[in-house]
C-alpha cells in the first residue's frame, strides 16, 4: 500500500460563508482525487480576510503534503490568495511580464481596455511556477516549497476546472501513479428504513468487509455506496447484494427512481398516466425530469381541490362523499385518469401534508394513498408518517413511484 497523501482543500470567499453560494468546488476536487485513488483528509471555506488566511495557510503546511486553495486570484482588493502565500513563505512577488502580456491579449481579443489593477495577476511568488488560464486572465499557481505543494487555483468554476484538468490532475496522477483510483458501487434501495436496511445486510457487508462501506438516506430511499479499488471485489458485491435486496432494490449504478421506472415502461412499451392531489405535480416534474421522459409517460392532472377530482379524473360526487384521502378515491383517480389517457397504468396519490387536519375527510397529517390501476387491476397503499409539509410531499412522491415500481417488476 502507498503511503497516504495529506491532501486539504481550502475555498476562499466570503460569499461561500453566507446563504449566497456553497462551496461546490471542494465536492468536485474530491471526486476528481477519488478517481485517482487520492482523498481530502480536510477542507475549509474561509473568507476575504489576511490574517484569518495567512494562519490558516501557516496551520496547513506541516498537517498536510498538498493545500488546494480556490478563489482569491482575482484583480480587485479582497484577492490576495497568492500574496498571502508568498508573505507567509517569505517570498517576494516577482512580475512577470509574459503574464501580463497574455492578461493584455485576453482583452484586446474581447475589444475591451486592460484595467490597470488587473496588472497584479502577473505577479507571482519566486520559486512558483504560473499556470496558464486559457478562459480567464487570473493565473493558476503551482508551488513546491520543501517538499509540500500548493495549488492556486481562480474561484469562477469553469476557470478551476479547466485548470485542474489541464494541469493539476496530469502532475498529481505522475506524483502519486502508486495509488490506485477508487470504484464506487452504488445501490438504490426504495420504501426500506436506513436502519432496518443497515441491519438486513449487516452480515453481507462483513462478509464484503475489505470494501468501504457508507449507507445514505434520504426521504423513501436509501442508497447503499461501496468503494473500493479492486473492481472484483465489487462485483462480488454486487451479486450478493443483489440477490438480497431482491425487489427492494430500485437500481444499480447511476440511475434513479424515476429513471428506473421509465426505463421499465419503455422496455415493456407500456405508459403511465398520473393524477396527483398531495404531491402537486411533483410525480410528473421527477419524470420529466429524465430526457425521453416522454417515450412513457404521457401525462397526467394535479386533481388537487373535490372539484378537480371530479372534472379531470371523471371521479363521481358519490365515490368523493367517501372521504377525499382513502383508499377508495385514489384508486378511483388511478382508474379514471389510466381511462382518460389510455394509458397502461395510472398512478394515483392523495392524502394530507399538514399543517392543519385534512377538510375533507378524517386522514391525519402525514397520511398518504397511493393507487396503481394497470392491467391485472388496481392495487393501493397508504404510508402515515408525520412529518412537515415539504418532507410529507417528498416522501409521498418518492413512495408513490417505487409503489408503481414494484407493481410493475410483480407482473
Ligand atoms: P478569480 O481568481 O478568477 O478572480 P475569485 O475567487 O477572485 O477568482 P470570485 O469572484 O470570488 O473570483 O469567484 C468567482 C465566482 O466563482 C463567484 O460567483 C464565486 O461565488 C464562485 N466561486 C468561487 N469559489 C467557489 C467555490 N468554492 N464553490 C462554488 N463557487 C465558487
Ligand atoms: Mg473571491
Amino acid at each position: 500500500m502507498p503511503t497516504p497523501v495529506r491532501i486539504e482543500s481550502i475555498a476562499i470567499g466570503t460569499e461561500l460563508l453566507t446563504t449566497e453560494r456553497v462551496d461546490t468546488h471542494s465536492i468536485w476536487i474530491a471526486r476528481r482525487l477519488m478517481e485517482m485513488g487520492l482523498g481530502l483528509q480536510r477542507k475549509t471555506a474561509i473568507g476575504d480576510d489576511r490574517e484569518a488566511l495567512a494562519a490558516l495557510f501557516q496551520e496547513s503546511l506541516p498537517r498536510s503534503d498538498l493545500v488546494i486553495c480556490t478563489g482569491g486570484l482575482g484583480p480587485t482588493f479582497d484577492d490576495f490568495t497568492k500574496e498571502v502565500w508568498a508573505e507567509v513563505l517569505g517570498a517576494p512577488l516577482i512580475d512577470q511580464p509574459h503574464l501580463r502580456r497574455e492578461i493584455e491579449a485576453f482583452f484586446a481579443a474581447r475589444q475591451r481596455p486592460c484595467p490597470p489593477n488587473n496588472a497584479k495577476q502577473a505577479l507571482m511568488p519566486l520559486g512558483s511556477e504560473a499556470l496558464p488560464n486559457p478562459v480567464g486572465t487570473a493565473p493558476g499557481c503551482w508551488w513546491e516549497h520543501q517538499g509540500r505543494r500548493i495549488v492556486m487555483l481562480p474561484g469562477p468554476p469553469q476557470e478551476m476546472k479547466r485548470m485542474w484538468l489541464d494541469h493539476i490532475e496530469p502532475r498529481l496522477k505522475n506524483l502519486f501513479a502508486a495509488h490506485r483510483p477508487t470504484h464506487t458501487l452504488r445501490m438504490l434501495v426504495g420504501s426500506v428504513g436506513e436502519s432496518a436496511l443497515e441491519h438486513r445486510t449487516a452480515a453481507l457487508r462483513q462478509r464484503h468487509g475489505h470494501l468501504e462501506w457508507t449507507i445514505l438516506a434520504s426521504l423513501g430511499q436509501v442508497e447503499l455506496l461501496a468503494r473500493s479499488t479492486e473492481v472484483e471485489a465489487l462485483e462480488a458485491a454486487r451479486r450478493d447484494f443483489e440477490l438480497e435486496l431482491g425487489e427492494d432494490r430500485i437500481c444499480t449504478g447511476e440511475g434513479t427512481l424515476e429513471s428506473t421506472v421509465l426505463d421499465l415502461l419503455m422496455a415493456r412499451g407500456e405508459t403511465l398516466a398520473l393524477a396527483e392531489s398531495i404531491t402537486g405535480g411533483r410525480v410528473a416534474a421527477r419524470l420529466t425530469a429524465v430526457p425521453g421522459a416522454s417515450g412513457a409517460f404521457l401525462g397526467g392532472a394535479v386533481a388537487y381541490t373535490p372539484q378537480a377530482k371530479l372534472a379531470l379524473a371523471g371521479l363521481s360526487e358519490a365515490q368523493l362523499a367517501q372521504g377525499t384521502v382513502s383508499a377508495a378515491v385514489t384508486e378511483a383517480l388511478a382508474q379514471g385518469v389510466k381511462a382518460k389517457l389510455g394509458a397502461t397504468w395510472g398512478l394515483a396519490i392523495t392524502g394530507n401534508a399538514g399543517p392543519t387536519e385534512d377538510p375533507h375527510g378524517p386522514a391525519p397529517v402525514g397520511t398518504s394513498f397511493f393507487a396503481v390501476a394497470g392491467p391485472h387491476g388496481t392495487r393501493t397503499q397508504h404510508s402515515h408518517l408525520p412529518a412537515d409539509r415539504p418532507d410529507v410531499q417528498a416522501r409521498s412522491t418518492t413512495l408513490a413511484l417505487d409503489f408503481l415500481r414494484r407493481e410493475m417488476v410483480r407482473r
